[in-house]
């Protein structure tokens, strides 16, 4: 028996289950193995040498590859459209590796102002260390993102449907803009997932992931990956040395010459990853791995409860308004229409009257859902994050950040219905 080449031609749910794995050589073995070795025996002296010299793909050492972590990768990169792709021990080390590879110090980016708290922090206040500078823009008013752009932009970065506030911008408009300006956009597809929405569709350059959430879908790993289009010309202009000049580092071997449509992967993988070393476990691969084979599934059902969780919230006389790209309330609404035929996932914010006070005792009084800081779990998880993540900033702050005190955070799981529901309205009557 040989495995069919899983292309692009079968169903999603085919290639979320078989893409980039095959029995194993060895032992017939038809789930992926945990490869827990750092290294792997070179054939010879020349072998080893072109390992090195990257004229030969092949494994050295895991924080650079690692035989579970490419079958990860190479499901992922399938899953999305994409050319090729590389894993990172994090979301944020993903982030980490996409903008290395991007940027000098003294460059610029756009990024939306609606995206996840961590992302936000990450480029505002720690890239600014490795003098990183990021302005954000409004993903429903495209033109902020073409009034930022500098000279030294770089890119632009938005989030597909956005963590918590459940905001879609206008990504066909921010894609031309970053078109027209000679820079890749780059989009978080990890609330979406690539089951949801396929970001290079619509004129992603890069696509990033925290694996972590629905990927994964249980919980129990970090990961973050890092996925290429492979149809961006990084030639066009002359704002991206580090794809276009010499790398020292590897005789002079230009990546974008001699890699071409994956050259910023590889570089990414073969500099960044290298030299910074957040490197994915195969543990956690083989958990996400795991996790991707029943993802069509749990989305379905993570949106379906979604839908009516919210629907039935913004009728609920406790409740002021809720966020969620798939109510007709929604500023997003539209867009949702347009992008997220499928749904547009389970993370969404809402106000509950009563302000602080009444966030905390709904948190509280939840007992089948878990107060906690994470979201895309099978189960259903709900978070204030005035008290607890957001409880550094002063009020104008998390106002600005979608975080006032009144605003409480849900991630809807696969659970039944009903007992979210039920749940959710025995806590608010505590409110
Ligand atoms: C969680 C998250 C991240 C960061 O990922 P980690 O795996 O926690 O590092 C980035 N973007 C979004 C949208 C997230 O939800």
């Amino acid at each position: 028996m040989t495995d069919p080449k899983i292309t692009q031609d079968f169903g999603f749910a085919t290639r979320a289950i078989h893409a980039g794995a095959a029995p194993d050589a060895a032992t017939g073995a038809r789930n992926t193995p945990i490869h827990h070795s750092t290294s792997y025996v070179f054939d010879d002296a020349e072998h080893a040498a072109s390992l090195f010299n990257l004229q030969t793909f092949g494994f050295i050492y895991s924080r650079l590859t690692n035989p579970t972590v490419a079958v990860l990768e190479e499901r992922i990169a399938n899953l999305e459209g994409g050319r090729a792709a590389c894993a990172a021990g994090s979301g944020h080390a993903a982030q980490f590796l996409v903008f290395f590879t991007l940027l000098e110090p003294g460059d610029h980016f756009v990024a939306s102002r609606n995206l996840y708290g961590g992302s936000i922090t990450q480029f505002g206040t720690s890239f600014k260390k490795l003098g990183w500078h990021c302005d954000f823009a409004d993903p429903l008013d495209p033109e902020t993102f073409r009034a930022a752009i500098k000279e030294t932009s770089k890119a632009i970065f938005i989030e597909s449907v956005s963590n918590p506030s459940s905001v879609i911008g206008d990504i066909d408009a921010i894609a031309s803009i970053a078109q027209e300006a000679g820079i890749p956009l780059i989009v978080d597809n990890t609330m979406a997932t690539p089951y949801l929405f396929n970001p290079i569709k619509y004129g992603a350059d890069i696509v990033t992931h925290s694996t972590t959430k629905y990927l994964n879908g249980h919980g129990n790993s970090m990961g973050g990956v890092i996925v290429e289009a492979g149809k961006f010309d990084w030639a066009q202009n002359d704002k991206f040395p580090s794809m276009t000049s010499p790398d020292d580092a590897y005789h002079g071997l230009t990546f974008y010459e001699t890699f071409g449509d994956f050259g910023f992967t590889m570089r990414a993988r073969a500099v960044a990853l290298r030299d910074f070393g957040p490197a994915l476990s195969p543990t956690n691969a083989f958990m996400t791995l795991t996790g991707i084979e029943t993802l069509p599934l749990r989305m379905d059902r993570h949106v379906a409860n979604a839908e009516a969780v919210a629907t039935w919230l913004e009728d609920h006389p406790a409740i002021a308004w809720v966020s969620y790209a798939g109510l007709r309330s929604s500023p997003s609404f539209k867009h949702k229409n347009k992008y997220f035929r499928q749904g547009c996932g389970s993370v969404f914010t809402f106000g509950v009257k009563g302000g602080f006070d009444a966030g905390i005792r709904l948190v509280e009084g939840c007992t089948l859902l878990s107060h906690l800081a994470n979201v895309g779990d099978t189960r259903s998880l709900i978070l204030h994050p005035a008290s607890t993540t957001h409880r550094q900033l002063t009020e104008k702050q998390q106002i600005a950040a979608g975080a006032g005190p009144d605003v409480v955070r849900i991630s809807v799981g696969i659970e039944t219905v009903s007992d979210i529901i039920a749940d959710l309205e025995q806590a608010l009557s505590k409110t």
